[in-house]
Order: structure tokens, then sequence, then C-alpha cells
């Protein structure tokens, strides 16, 4: 009852805090944009230096869309990644919990790329690392700043910066990053992509010398494609590679048990371990909802009505399910392609 709203409600003519968001008056700001913004104010009531002058719905978007607010990943929810994990953690985890200890010679670097085939758990890390560190976690693709958002994409990179900013310690998650930051195309490059580049490296420069807890992540399968001023701003860069045996083991047993569906034996999963060289960490986990419906297929060609099936009628998951799946599922990631990010991690990726 003694809330007192830290924005003039509709109707009020005389300098109020829409007004200062890109000139929108009151009137043009709706109910659901004004609770966004509402929440960034500050204790003041006002909205914070970096969010006047950009438009009230980038701001929303980027509130409601591409805030996570609850990224729900951990890091035993992920296979393997053993060398990833450890480096994340030094680097990001720990700066992000302590930023007393992490300043001068151990100041951290503010930009992470992590590179690898697809479906390797590329952005489970980056939530991982979200939730780990108690940070918010902003995911954006690429792809769709210079797809989605023509001509739009540097406003929304400036949102996206200046939220975080207020929302710190923050996680920015840029998936496909090369499609942003690529290497120069000398010709055909348009004006408006070179733009959207810039304005993102800008924004990097700008919490990189500041003392933001801010932590860039980049994502991309093809590293061979950033240019030198995307690796330099990108100080450590992680190679995720394909799930080792363990790993495919791990995620099966993983994925199965969590729905009470796990009756393999140590051979079995060795079995499937040795039959699923090659699979991606997503790969898996398509193959085992594939294999998971075998039980189900079964019982339904037995005459059970889908209405009528009840979970005891249906017989565990088997090797010989696996078996079938393995026809529909195939590797995704080509074994010439892996030889690529070997070389690539050779010559720039943080090794140890
Ligand atoms: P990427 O970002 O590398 O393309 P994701 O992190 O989006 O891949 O992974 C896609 C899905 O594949 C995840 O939601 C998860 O179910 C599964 N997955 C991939 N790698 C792993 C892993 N190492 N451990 C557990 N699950 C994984």
């Amino acid at each position: 009852g003694n809330f007192v709203p830290p924005i003039r409600s509709n109707g009020g003519n005389n300098g109020n805090m829409t007004t200062r968001v890109a000139g929108k008056s009151d009137d043009a700001v709706d109910d659901s944009t004004r609770r966004c913004l509402e929440m960034l104010c500050g204790p003041d009531g006002e909205l914070p230096e970096k969010l006047r002058n950009l438009e009230p719905r980038l701001i929303e978007h980027v509130s409601n869309e591409i805030m996570d607010r609850d990224p729900n990943v951990r890091w035993d929810d992920i296979a393997g990644l053993e060398h990833a994990k450890k480096c994340v953690t030094e680097m990001v985890i720990w700066p992000l919990l302590r930023p007393d200890i992490f300043k001068g010679c151990r100041s951290p670097g503010r930009g992470l790329l992590l590179f690898g085939p697809p479906g390797t758990g590329k952005t489970m890390i980056g939530k991982a690392i979200a939730g780990e560190a108690k940070a918010t976690f902003f995911y954006i693709s690429a792809s769709s700043l210079t797809s989605k958002w023509i001509g739009e994409g540097e406003k929304l990179v400036r949102a996206l910066f200046g939220v975080a900013s207020c929302r710190q310690p923050a996680v920015i998650f840029v998936d496909e990053i090369d499609s942003l930051l690529s290497q120069r195309k000398s010709e055909g490059e348009h004006e408006s992509s070179r733009r959207l580049k810039t304005q993102f490296l800008i924004e990097m420069e700008g919490f990189d010398s500041g003392n933001e807890q801010i932590l860039l992540i980049g994502a991309t399968n093809r590293p061979q494609e950033l240019d030198e001023a995307a690796r330099r701003r990108l100080t450590k860069r992680l190679y995720i590679p394909l799930p080792s045996s363990e790993a495919r083991a791990w995620i099966v047993r993983n994925l199965l048990e969590k729905d009470g569906l796990f009756k393999l034996s140590k051979e079995e999963i060795d079995t499937i371990c040795n039959l699923t060289e090659g699979y991606s960490g997503s790969d898996m986990k398509n193959l085992v909802k594939d294999a998971s419906m075998g039980p189900l297929r079964e019982a339904l060609k037995q005459g059970i009505e889908i209405t009528k099936l009840r979970k005891e009628d249906m017989r565990p998951v088997t090797l010989e399910d696996f078996e079938k799946a393995l026809q529909e599922v195939r590797p995704s990631v080509s074994m010439s392609e892996l030889g690529t990010y070997d070389e690539w991690n050779k010559q720039f990726g943080s090794l140890s």
C-alpha cells in the first residue's frame, strides 16, 4: 500500500522518467514496458545513465527475452569437459565471486571464447557459469542480431550492455559470435553489419577498461572465421570437444535415470559407447530420446491404446532400442571438421 511508483503514471507532463528514454512520452509506453523500466531504476527512482536515451521497447526486449532469470544449469549437469570446467572456475567464477581478490595482477580477462563442434555443451557452460557465480545470464544469438534486427542491431547491443551493467555481476553469452566478429570481408560487407561490429567492440572495450563485473562469452563452431580484433578481446579461448566415451556413458545414464528408465548393464553401456564414437552431447541426447520411444512403440504395437497405457505396461529401455535408434540418429559432426578445430586450438587455444 505504501509503494510509490518511481515513474509517473500516464498523463504526467512535467519531467518524468520515460520522457528521458529516447524522447518517448509516457503515453507511448505501455504498462509492461513501464514495469520493466521501473525494475531497472536505482534507489533514487531514476533510470541509470546508460539506459537513458535508449528505446524502451529495446530495454524491455533485453529484459524479457534476452535476460534469463533462471539459467538452471549446474556444473554437475555437464558431462566431461574437466579441463574447461577447471579453467572457467579459475578464470571466471572465482573473480565474479571475489572481485576484491581478483584485481591488479589477478584481474581477470573479460572475454572468453568457447569453440568447438555444435551440441557439445558450450551454451550449458555459459548458463552454468551464471548459475555458479550467481550472475545474471544474457543469451543472444549473433545471427539474430544481423538477420532479425536489421538496422536496429546497434541499438539492441547498446541496450544489452546497458541492462547488463545494471544487473551485475552479469554474463553475456553471444552464440555464433563468428557471424558478428568475422574477418572483415574485403568486399560486400554491409555498412550496417560493419557498424554493428564496431558498436559491439566499443561496448566490450568499455567494460573491459572499467570496474564492471561483466563477462562476455562468445561461442562458435567456426573459430577460424574470427578476426584478430575478436581474438584479442576474447583473451581465453577454450576448446569444447566432442564428449569422450565416459562422458557419453554419463549422458545416457543420467538422462535415463532421471526418468527411472535405466536398466542397462555395464557391458551394454560399453557397447553403446563403442557404437557412438563421434556423437556430440546433443546427438547423444537425441539418441536417448529415440531409444526411449522403443518400449512405448512396442506396447502400442501389442494393441494397448495410448490413453489406457500405464507406465508399468512398458518394459525398460534396452540395448536393442539403442541399436535401432542408432539407425535413425546419425552423428552431426564430420570427422574432417574436427581437424580444423584441433589446428585452431593448437594455434590460438588456451591449452592449460
Ligand atoms: P552448444 O552450445 O555447444 O551447441 P548446447 O550446450 O546447446 O551445445 O547443448 C545442446 C544439448 O546437448 C544440451 O541441452 C544437452 O542436453 C546436450 N549436451 C551437450 N553437451 C553436453 C554435455 N557435455 N553434457 C551433458 N549434456 C550435453
